[in-house]
């Protein structure tokens, strides 16, 4: 039993549906770091799903879900050891469609179990096959502006009529990095300290998934690192830009589970992406400090919810949102900032308004202020 404090009190005088149990102690979700989206040697990556599972035990995650273009390359799945340490290897797949010019439209799909790329020429008959195969839809890199000094070409998401999918890739480290790298000579310092790319997702990703937010769409973001491990040769210079023990330390998804890891690949598994489904996930950029930790819950009057539920705003909700260290922490709804806090580890918030809430949490790093934590909403109806 818990025991009732002053944040209690003072939230029971403000707020008569606050119910006096803090959702995240009711259920406390076991967390585990998550990295969704990279390529191996079966596409256009670098190395195999075994190097792949070294540098995730490595970097510390606990899962990682290779996503090879248009094949699903399901035998390397399963738990992978190395000491005391392992790593749960998923497998899904990146499909777009390669005979359409210019590349667009790419789709990470997880969970469906079986080849679907034979539907790439259609993106909604290919979400709709994923969902009938029982698997998980994220938009890739959905804004990948052109880097005309590289000769990277934009592969953004264009067919935004697209209805069904579970959710969309809304900080993608490489769609990033491209709009930095105006000439060949930024492509060669970012190489050499890639720490001071990442600063947060696009703008026009962020507004995408708004507007799909306030127009009643639920919609789950993710992080994802789009790890190939490239190679970069330039004269004399040669380098490995972004490994994928880089990509593991950064952009990830942190994924709250209803039970700890167990010993079944396919049942863990499982579990991992009825969790995305729900959008009980926040996106973290680990690279600056551990973003393990965070929550963003949400209590009514007769219930609770984590991120990615919903609630009723029936009697008043009180938002509470814990973060691992001092950061600003803003809380928006419908897309719009209603409160920062600057020196807060545990930032509570009343309301009686319905909306979609969410999360961002800002930090200072390498000399600016850089996103840090990117939450999935509370639905308050
Ligand atoms: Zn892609
Ligand atoms: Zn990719």
């Amino acid at each position: 039993m818990r025991i009732p404090c002053k944040l209690d009190m003072l939230l029971a005088n403000l707020n008569p549906g606050y119910n006096g149990i803090i959702p995240d102690e009711r259920k406390c979700m076991p967390e585990i770091v998550l990295n969704l989206h990279m390529h191996t040697r079966f596409s256009d990556g670098a190395g195999l799903h075994a190097d792949i599972a070294t540098a995730a035990m490595k970097a510390g995650l606990d899962a990682v879900i290779v996503t090879d273009h248009n094949l699903l390359v399901n035998g390397p799945a399963g738990y992978y050891k190395e000491g005391n340490q392992r790593v749960l290897l998923m497998v899904g797949e990146e499909i777009h469609d390669q005979a359409r010019i210019p590349q667009k439209n790419h789709l990470l799909v997880f969970g469906a179990q079986r080849e679907l790329a034979t539907y790439a020429y259609n993106p909604q008959l290919l979400v709709d096959a994923v969902a009938n195969a029982g698997g998980l839809s994220f938009i890739a890199h959905p804004v990948d502006p052109a880097a005309p000094s590289v000769h990277e070409a934009d592969i953004s998401w264009v067919d935004w009529g697209v209805r069904g999918f579970t959710g969309l890739e809304l900080w993608n480290g490489f769609s990033e990095f491209k709009p930095r790298i105006r000439s060949r000579l930024h492509a060669i310092y970012y190489a050499y300290f890639p720490r001071r790319i990442a600063r947060g997702p696009l703008p026009e990703a962020l507004h995408r998934w708004d507007d799909l937010l306030s127009a009643g769409t639920k919609v789950v973001a993710v992080g994802g690192s789009d790890a190939h491990s490239h190679h970069m040769r330039m004269g004399p210079l040669r380098r490995t830009v972004f490994p994928d023990g880089f990509h593991f330390r950064a952009i990830n998804t942190h994924v709250l589970l209803p039970r700890p890891f167990g010993m079944d690949a396919i049942a863990d598994s499982s579990m991992v992406l009825d969790s995305l489904r729900q959008g009980h996930c926040f996106i973290g950029y680990d690279l600056p400090a551990s973003t393990r930790g965070f929550r963003f819950s949400a209590s009514g009057l007769e219930s609770s919810t984590e991120m990615g539920g919903e609630l009723n705003c029936k009697g008043g909700v009180t938002i509470q949102i814990r973060l691992p260290r001092l950061a600003e922490c803003v809380l928006l709804k419908d897309g719009t900032p209603v409160r920062t806090w600057h020196k807060l580890e545990l930032c509570t918030y009343i309301t009686s308004q319905p909306g979609v809430y969410r999360v961002e949490v800002y930090i200072q790093y390498l000399g600016r202020k850089r996103g840090w934590i990117f939450s999935n909403p509370v639905y308050i109806m």
